[in-house]
């Protein structure tokens, strides 16, 4: 593999760009190469700011004619840090970020360098939605590829189940459409897949409608009463109707009204609900939870979807140190529950988030082999996310995911999210794709026989 290129052919390739071409040093280079998780340091040769699919045709066959390792940024929010390498050739998406919204068809067409901001504005003024992360700065294209969980999901599916159709740039540098009649197999393995079989460079997404404000927010339970509490939401969550989604994330108080100021900073257990549907029904639906036990705040109000989503970014700053360990769930047994407690307290990390996303509902009635996104059975999604400033506590908080992570092994599925996988397990990555592992290796060596995507959660193309 080359890392220097030829100058000519480096000229040639900025010759062929509508948008920048970019050396370690230039100005805009650093906020290109910068990824979400400040654990990850990596500086490519050059940089390509695409600014649609030719920008991206060029950069894909300059990368396979040079030799070049090549890395494809969405919104850079990936844990292992899979948007970018080094050495090569980055192809940052970030000008791509355009978000058209037909409300007649109930469509929207998304760059691949939009993030669920962007697309949260732009479809809710219409009243309509589709499924999106719950940190409103994460990209579009990466949630997508890999899945897509949300409050949403239970409703209407996970973000892939709501993708219709795609544009593609492919390994050989030819421009595509995948959908259910146009390279079906491609559009399969787009779903749940990962970017390991080309370049997306617009999807189109099925929306639906959203009241005006939904029924929302969290409920901070001190950690003292936690056992109770996740027992109590085991119940709550598996009666749930479709259209309520309620996350249970350990996290500190945040620091500021209209939180006590005796619990801020303290570990606390949040249930974050949303019910999808109107207000009236929303109440009912949710009693519940605002009945149990004895908060510290109950936060949970009538507000718009788009205001909902934005409402975790705070707690989720970029430039952090961060780790991601993550099983997927069958239950939530007491045994499972008490090493959850045993391993949460003491809480070590000012940022650190465990969460328990629920799944079930629209997302468990997609047949597991229907797309590359496997994990249709699972009760929940488990991640462990430590998260810090002081590079002199990575190895003491990644030890400590490390072995919670294993201590929850006999309650895990086995699966586990391929968004969620970190820079170090190589060895569960056939894991995340379960079962469609060796359909998305057949479908991989039609599209991309000698592996040019393979900065992601790789998949070999079969023999
Ligand atoms: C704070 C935070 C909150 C999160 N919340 C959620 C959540 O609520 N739900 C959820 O499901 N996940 C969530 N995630 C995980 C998220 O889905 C992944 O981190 C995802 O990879 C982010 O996509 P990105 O485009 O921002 O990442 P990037 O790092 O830019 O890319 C991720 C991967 O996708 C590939 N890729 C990017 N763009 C393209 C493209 N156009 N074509 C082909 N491949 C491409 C990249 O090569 C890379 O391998 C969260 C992550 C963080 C850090």
């Amino acid at each position: 593999m080359t890392t220097n290129p030829p100058d000519d052919a480096v000229q040639a390739l900025r010759q062929r760009l509508h948008g920048e071409l970019l050396h370690p040093g230039d100005e805009g280079y650093e906020a290109s190469r910068t990824v979400f998780n400040a654990m990850v340091e990596k500086y490519p040769s050059l940089v390509a700011r695409c600014t649609g699919a030719a920008d991206v045709r060029a950069a894909v066959t300059f990368a396979r004619e040079n030799d070049l390792r090549l890395a494809v940024k969405g919104g850079g929010h990936n844990f292992a840090g899979t948007g970018v390498c080094d050495d090569g050739l980055l192809v940052d998406c970030a000008a791509m970020d355009w978000v058209r919204v037909d409300p007649d068809s109930r469509r929207a067409w998304v760059g691949p360098g939009a993030t669920w901001a962007d697309v949260d504005h732009e479809t809710t003024a219409f009243g309509l939605a589709t499924t999106g992360g719950l940190v409103s700065d994460t990209g579009v294209a990466g949630l997508t590829l890999g899945g897509g969980m949300g409050y949403l999901a239970r409703k209407h599916g996970l973000t892939c189940d709501n993708l219709v159709r795609a544009q593609v740039v492919t390994a050989d540098g030819e421009v595509v459409h995948a959908s259910e009649s146009e390279n079906p197999d491609l559009f399969w393995a787009l779903r749940g897949g990962g970017g390991n079989v080309g370049v997306v460079t617009e999807f189109e997404f099925d929306l639906h409608p959203v009241e005006p404000e939904l029924l929302a927010g969290p409920v901070f339970h001190p950690y003292e009463d936690a056992r109770e509490a996740l027992r109590f939401y085991r119940e709550f969550t598996a009666e749930a109707p479709d259209e309520l989604a309620c996350y249970a994330l350990f996290a500190r108080v945040p620091p500021e009204e209209p939180f006590p100021e005796a619990v801020r900073g303290e570990p606390a257990l949040a249930f974050a609900v949303c019910y999808a549907g109107p207000l009236a029904e929303a109440e009912t639906a949710v009693e519940p939870l605002r009945e149990f036990g004895d908060p510290i705040l109950d936060a949970v109000q009538p507000m718009p979807y788009a205001a909902l989503q934005r409402s975790f970014d705070d707690g989720s700053p970029e430039g952090h140190r961060w780790y991601s360990k993550s099983h997927y769930l069958a239950g939530l047994p007491d045994g499972a529950i008490d090493t959850v407690l045993e391993h949460t307290d003491p809480f070590p990390g000012p940022l650190t988030q465990v969460g328990l996303e629920p799944m079930g509902g629209a997302i468990s009635r997609v047949d597991e082999t229907a797309t590359a996104f496997p994990h249709r059975e699972a009760a929940y999604s488990l991640g462990i996310w430590p998260g810090w400033a002081d590079p002199d506590r990575d190895a003491e908080l990644t030890a400590w995911a490390r072995e919670f992570h294993e201590a929850m092994t006999p309650y895990a599925t086995g699966g586990v999210y391929a968004n969620y996988l970190d820079r170090d397990e190589p060895e569960r990555v056939r894991a995340a794709y379960g079962g469609n592992y060796e359909r998305l290796a057949a479908v991989k060596a039609d599209w991309d026989p000698e592996n040019l995507f393979r900065v992601n959660q790789n998949v070999q193309p079969s023999a």
